[in-house]
């Protein structure tokens, strides 16, 4: 059999979306857990639909700069180079994504800023309906035509395209535009546990017809288990690998490393952006990074080989970055 603890300290690890207070000032070094989880590569959540640009912008702005201030910790990684680079040197790369597109404020030249910025995946809405697009928590309804462009310049600019928190409708519609892979960063498998944030079967076989992945999510509520276990995380795992392949299986723990630090704008409404009756509060859980190994040992210990658990780690999310990164189009 082989090795787990090895098979994980030798495989990238890749978790497609994390989460800090929204806040520049806080300290990024917290993410220390992702990297003695053996973690290469974080997704960083720095912003939401109901976040003002101010808020969404000096979190990227204390972000970097935490970053370029501890080259011997972190490493920004926008593309597949800096974090071999970082994979190598045992730094933890981080890169950025969007919860919405709300920031946009509905000009289609954000995008590219954000690129710039170092955002390498985006929703296009965050459980409720938008300009752009339609949220989970909402009326299931289409892209809007401005959504159609969004869709054209967010693959132009090498951003993935990410259907999290989107209703059904529009991310199939996502799907049909897209030119280059898309992915759920962070859902699980709504036949399992019937949660409107979770992916429907035909969804999850839309996302893979592109070359896509579900990053199955550690949140305790779209597991089905209240304790965020993991081996609930495993049987979505197996779920979608055994429905589409391996392939088009990978990790977006979503832990929340809040800490009771108040990140939320003013006059913020809760209930509107996690509606009553889904189950939100005080007694969700989420998975932990340090449950990562865990995962590797549940996927040895059922006989997977080693190289569908490398895919799931982080092997697939790598590929979908190398075509929807790459090459940004003028
Ligand atoms: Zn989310």
């Amino acid at each position: 059999m082989v090795d787990a603890t090895r098979l994980h300290a030798d495989s990238l690890v890749w978790d497609a979306h994390s989460c800090l207070p929204l806040r520049g000032d806080v300290n990024l070094g917290v993410l220390e857990r992702h990297r003695r989880a053996g973690v290469n590569h974080v997704s960083i959540n720095v912003g939401m639909d109901f976040n003002p640009l101010a808020q969404v912008i000096r979190t990227l702005a204390g972000f970097r700069h935490q970053i370029a201030q501890h080259p011997e910790q972190f490493v920004l990684g926008t593309d597949l180079a800096a974090i071999e680079a970082a994979r190598a040197a045992s730094r933890l790369s981080i890169a950025f994504d969007l919860e919405g597109s709300m920031m946009l404020e509905d000009d289609l030249a954000m995008v590219g800023l954000y690129r710039d910025l170092g955002v390498r995946q985006m929703h296009l809405a965050y459980n409720r309906n938008n300009s752009v697009s339609a949220g989970c928590h909402d009326e299931d309804r289409g892209l809007t035509a401005f959504g159609r462009e969004v869709v054209r310049e967010v693959q132009a600019r090498g951003i993935l395209l990410d259907l999290s928190h989107s209703g059904v409708r529009a991310s199939l519609e996502i799907v049909e535009q897209a030119s280059r892979p898309v992915v759920f960063s962070h859902a699980n498998a709504h036949h399992l546990t019937p949660h409107a944030r979770n992916a429907r079967d035909e969804q999850i076989d839309a996302v893979a017809a592109t070359g896509g992945v579900i990053g199955i999510t550690g949140v305790s509520l779209f597991l089905g288990d209240p304790a965020a276990g993991t081996e609930a995380m495993i049987r979505h795992i197996e779920y979608v690998a055994d429905r589409v392949g391996w392939q088009h299986v990978g990790l977006g723990l979503d832990f929340n490393f809040l800490d009771g630090v108040d990140d939320r704008p003013a006059e913020f409404d809760a209930r509107r952006w996690w509606p009553d009756g889904n189950g939100y509060g005080p007694g969700m859980h989420f998975a932990t990074p340090e449950q990562l190994p865990e995962i590797t040992a549940g996927l040895v210990a059922r006989g997977w080989p080693a190289d569908a658990i490398q895919g799931v780690l982080g092997e697939n999310f790598r590929r979908v970055a190398a075509r929807a990164w790459g090459s940004p189009t003028p």
